[in-house]
């Protein structure tokens, strides 16, 4: 692989720990029920930067996971950094989506959205 796109996407493993709403940007509020979320994204340079900046609650609201991760009742447990592209492991997510268009504004495969919320966590770590 001399593509130079390794490891650049990353899985966010979400907590949901009580029931909230969410203004999402520009999509509108939504309803998010307790539970495991997984958001799907990609950092092809400054990828340590990039977590980082998810895991930091307070920041200037930017994408549609900012105004997510904001919320205090919303916490990220896990993360995964993969080979594939974003899409096709977004792809792989058993779920639902609760917000259409959630991250996958630049999104061309597809997929509906880059946050699925899933009924049980099935981690390859
Ligand atoms: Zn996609």
């Amino acid at each position: 692989m001399a593509s130079g796109k390794e490891n650049a996407t990353y899985q966010l493993l979400i907590v949901v720990d009580e029931a909230v709403s969410v203004r999402v940007g520009q999509l509108g509020e939504f309803a998010f029920a307790p539970g495991y979320y997984v958001y799907t994204g990609s950092a092809r340079r400054g990828m340590k930067a990039r977590l980082k900046r998810h895991l930091a609650r307070d920041k200037r609201l930017r994408w549609h996971i900012d105004y997510l991760l904001a919320n205090p009742h919303v916490t990220v447990v896990d993360v995964q950094i993969l080979d594939q592209p974003e899409c096709e492991v977004n792809q792989y997510i058993t779920g639902t989506i609760p917000v259409p268009g959630f991250g996958a504004s630049d999104c061309t495969a597809g997929c509906g959205a880059h946050l699925f919320e899933v009924r049980s966590v099935n981690w390859e770590g």
